[in-house]
């Protein structure tokens, strides 16, 4: 179930979107300004965020910048006045993925959102790479740092495992072949493992990490590795 963050200091419309988007199966979490926005940005994970640009404490501009630096991958969707064009500008040229102006039609909201979150489940969006498995668990990686969590947890990775897990994800349910495997590991550190046989320790290293996730890599005698979603 998506976790939306709402930023809108307006009470009445802060509650009844609340209510609709509760409504509509997200868990929604609140803030009435910027700066209770960032404090929850800062503690919690959400799938996306309705950000209203004029906002007391700390500006919707402000806080959508700060996203941006912090959560590069987070989709933002924000509200504007009718009449702020330069406001809509201003707000995708900052980074925003979409926009609303007020007053707006709940459904249209909502179908602007499913679009927003479907885009950023696709692999290589933005930032974040993300793969879910036949069991409902979700693997992400940054595929700029040697980071990867599965589900919420973060995953214990060395720069190789994890480069080889990058190209494994964004190639799911294809065959990534030894020789790519090799040719990304060249500008990667050595780990102490190298030679080509070594390619085996490590895929038997994220098996061991991906077990009971739903996620497995399958061995294609002759081609390469592939990862795909177990039992199918
Ligand atoms: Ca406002």
């Amino acid at each position: 179930m998506p976790h939306l963050l709402i930023v809108e200091d307006d009470e009445l419309l802060r509650d009844g979107l609340s209510a609709q988007l509760s409504h509509a199966g997200h868990t929604v979490t609140s803030a009435s300004d910027g700066a209770q926005a960032q404090s929850l940005l800062e503690s919690t994970r959400f799938d996306a965020v309705i950000l209203d640009l004029g906002l007391p404490v700390i500006d919707g501009f402000t806080v959508l910048r700060w996203i941006r630096q912090r959560l590069a991958a987070l989709p933002v969707l924000i509200l504007t006045a009718r009449d702020g064009v330069e406001d809509r500008v201003q707000g995708l040229n900052a980074g925003a993925d979409d926009y609303l102006t007020k007053p707006f039609n709940m459904n249209e909201l909502l179908a602007r959102l499913q679009a927003m979150l479907r885009r950023s489940r696709l692999p290589a969006f933005a930032g974040t790479l993300e793969v879910q498995s036949s069991a409902a668990h979700r693997l992400r990686l940054d595929p700029r740092l040697p980071m990867a969590w599965l589900d919420d947890e973060a995953m214990e990775l060395t720069h190789r495992e994890w480069s080889l897990l990058t190209l494994l994800v964004s190639n799911m349910g294809q065959v990534v072949s030894r020789d790519d495997v090799l040719g990304v590991w060249q500008s990667a550190p050595a780990e102490g493992a190298g030679g080509s046989n070594a390619l085996e320790v490590y895929v038997h290293r994220i098996r061991r990490k991906l077990q009971d996730s739903g996620l497995s890599i399958r061995n294609v005698r002759g081609l390469g590795y592939m990862l795909e979603t177990s039992g199918t």
